[in-house]
């Protein structure tokens, strides 16, 4: 379903990481980091092409030895997406990944401070058009800043370090540039960033930093970063889960998608919460759904419903959904409904169906059966269910009923 509403978004320049553009426009990005050591080549391009197929665009792999730079020379022309290498304390590891031929850098402000060293990787860069993301981390501040601004981590701190650096590239010519000011803090990161975004003009990489594990850094992560979408600001993104990072890319590509910023590629899948007018484990029917839609590219919106008394109405926007009533499922389409099955073959009816008006359109779907028919048989169920359970299912009015009479 498209609900007609667009973000507008904040107007950056324009990086290339690989071929892949950030900023300027360019659709938002889905990045994630290897977990395995970068000297075992097969190891990290079996995560890399793990990530790629879950929707991961730009791939970052540690570069804290000679080793892990001898293996990016020869995981970066077999990669199927461009990979960025990630440098803390020694500039040394930037030049050599550079050498190893890399599509960016990360470089931490916080821990390589010399100005000189931070010129030389620069200046290679720039001589490679090569770009550097400037990834400030409130953990490991730049420890001069921590003490000017009275031994905390704030925004005001995280920007200053970000356009500290910004200052050395502008001395040797270089703004192939992009920025984030990420911290485990959601409130402090939102607000670094929005300051950031209005200090520069330059991409931002959005993140919650050390979210921890699911679901709580999902939702973390979803809080700060979505929060910031929302508003325009973002460019590319990174979940950091205690997880497989294949999760971190499904879960960048999950938000994407919601917020309409990246086209569907799979199923939407819509279900209610269940209540007690349910006939079905709603629970169960949608997971098994899930499952069967998870390497389908079906781009519509389903949904599992538990009752027929509410469900067609509720998801009448949806391309396709199923709706529970008296030990069978009913079908419909735009709200429409299509087709009564067996409890046990809803799953398998809604794969088929979605196949069907993937390949053909909703129309086709509609003109092959007799929807009236199916319309009659969903309203006997309908007026059965209200038949047996009233209009308050959950006999919510009769506990209001009984709390006032004790009240009087
Ligand atoms: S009323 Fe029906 S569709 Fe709505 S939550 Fe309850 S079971 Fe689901």
């Amino acid at each position: 379903m498209d609900a007609g509403v667009t973000i507008p978004r904040r107007e950056t320049k324009q990086i290339f990481v690989g071929k892949v553009a950030v900023g300027g426009g360019a659709p938002v990005t889905v990045q994630s980091m290897t977990t395995t050591k970068t000297a075992d080549v097969e190891g990290t391009l079996q995560q890399i092409y793990a990530l790629a197929a879950a929707g991961c665009d730009i791939v970052r792999c540690t570069c804290n030895e000679l080793e892990a730079a001898e293996g990016l020379a020869h995981i970066v022309p077999r990669s199927p997406i461009p990979v960025i290498a990630d440098i803390h304390h020694q500039y040394k590891m930037a030049l050599a990944a550079l050498d190893a031929g890399v599509h960016g850098l990360r470089l931490n402000p916080g821990n390589i401070r010399k100005p000189d060293h931070i010129k030389a990787v620069a200046s290679e860069a720039k001589d490679r058009g090569v770009p550097i993301r400037i990834g400030v981390n409130g953990g490991s501040l730049d420890p001069e800043l921590y003490e000017k601004y009275g031994g905390r981590v704030t925004p005001e701190a995280m920007v200053e370090s970000a356009l500290s650096e910004i200052a050395y590239f502008d001395e040797v010519g270089f703004d192939l540039v992009k920025i984030s000011v990420k911290a485990s803090n959601v409130p402090l990161m939102v607000e670094a960033y929005r300051q950031l975004a209005e200090a520069t003009d330059y991409p931002l990489h959005l993140g919650v930093t050390e979210a921890g594990p699911l679901p709580e850094g999902i939702v973390k992560a979803t809080a700060g970063i979505g929060a910031l979408l929302l508003e325009g600001i973002g460019d590319t993104i990174r979940y950091s889960l205690t997880a497989d990072p294949v999760e971190e890319a499904r879960a960048g590509k999950v938000l994407l998608e919601a917020l309409g910023l990246r086209e569907r590629t799979g199923v939407d899948l819509i279900a209610c919460p269940s209540c007690g007018r349910a006939e079905v484990d709603v629970i169960a029917v949608a997971n098994a759904a899930r499952d069967a839609f998870a390497d389908r590219e079906i781009p519509l919106q389903i949904a599992v419903m538990g009752c027929v008394v509410n469900g067609p109405g509720e998801a009448r926007d949806a391309d396709l959904g199923i709706a529970a009533g008296r030990h069978r499922g009913h079908l419909f389409v735009k709200g429409k409904n299509v087709a009564v099955v067996p409890e046990d073959e809803m799953v398998e009816t809604l794969v088929e169906w979605a196949e069907f008006i993937s390949e053909h359109g909703a129309e086709a779907a509609l003109a092959r059966v007799d929807t009236e028919k199916a319309a009659r048989e969903a309203e006997k169920d309908r007026l059965a269910l209200l038949d047996e359970q009233g209009d308050d299912a959950n006999a919510s009015g009769q506990k209001v009923e009984l709390i006032r009479q004790r009240g009087e």
